[in-house]
């Protein structure tokens, strides 16, 4: 892993919370799942373990897969749980995109994330 990667982990971390040891399914794979009344599909960039909620007297948070919906790419990624998830797939193989912002590339979906992204989220 280029010390860019392990930034960006750490960067997810901050956002979303600390990964989640298992679940059902992977970083990379495409879920089809329900938001908004609408259904979409989207890469899981990230999976969050259940928490703590940080509201007093809430639930605790469920295990929460981040996705980045296909062609929203510059917005604000969803936060997707198991019952919202009508199927999903494994990525047939890690998908890497070349950054602009750093010259190296990186897992599909991660771009926004690299340290070098100005706008980064
Ligand atoms: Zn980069």
């Amino acid at each position: 892993m280029t010390d860019f990667e392990e930034q960006i982990l750490r960067n997810l971390e901050a956002d979303w919370g600390p990964a989640a040891p298992r679940s059902e399914f992977s970083k990379g794979d495409i879920l089809r799942y329900k938001a908004d009344g609408s259904t979409w599909s989207g890469v899981i960039v990230w999976i969050a373990a259940q928490s703590e909620s940080t509201v007093e007297g809430h639930e605790p948070l469920k295990l929460r897969y981040i996705v980045e919906r296909h062609g929203w790419q510059d917005s604000i990624p969803d936060v997707v749980y198991s019952k919202d998830i009508l199927s999903g797939e494994a990525e047939p193989e890690p998908t890497l995109e070349k950054c602009p912002h750093c010259g190296g590339h990186h897992f599909k979906g991660m771009v926004r994330y690299c340290p070098n992204n100005p706008n980064k989220p």
